[in-house]
């Protein structure tokens, strides 16, 4: 089965346990927009230039913008967590902030419960 961005990962920087089984994803792969990848929009080739790739993730994300599973692309992405490419509309670094803020309001709330629970 293809999952989404397969095509590139001969040429993309991609660990190679990157992809996800079909049970580990979700049956969202099925509605991927990028399944056939054929303008390599998604990963980056090895020694992209900055402008390049700034033009290419945006590319990537117009994609992403019309895709009917963007969500649950993102949220695997996150969840994975997924350290390359451009999923649910997210860059690798953009994925990174988004896990950050999260990380940090999950703190906040363990540290509010914690000091409600002392009184
Ligand atoms: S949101 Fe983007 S990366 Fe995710 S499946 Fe859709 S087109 Fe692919």
């Amino acid at each position: 089965m293809l999952l989404p961005h397969q095509p590139l990962q001969d040429t993309a920087v991609v660990p190679p346990q990157r992809v996800p089984s079909r049970e580990e994803a979700g049956p969202w792969h099925a509605e991927a927009v990028c399944r056939r990848d054929e303008a390599g929009l998604f990963f980056a080739p090895s020694k992209e230039p900055t402008a390049a790739r700034l033009a290419r993730e945006e590319a990537a994300k117009r994609v992403c913008a019309r895709c009917p599973v963007m969500i649950e692309c993102r949220e695997h992405a996150l969840m994975q967590p997924e350290p390359y490419g451009v999923w649910g509309g997210l860059t690798a670094a953009e994925r990174r902030v988004v896990l950050a803020r999260r990380r940090r309001r999950e703190t906040e709330l363990q540290r509010s419960a914690r000091m409600q629970a002392a009184g």
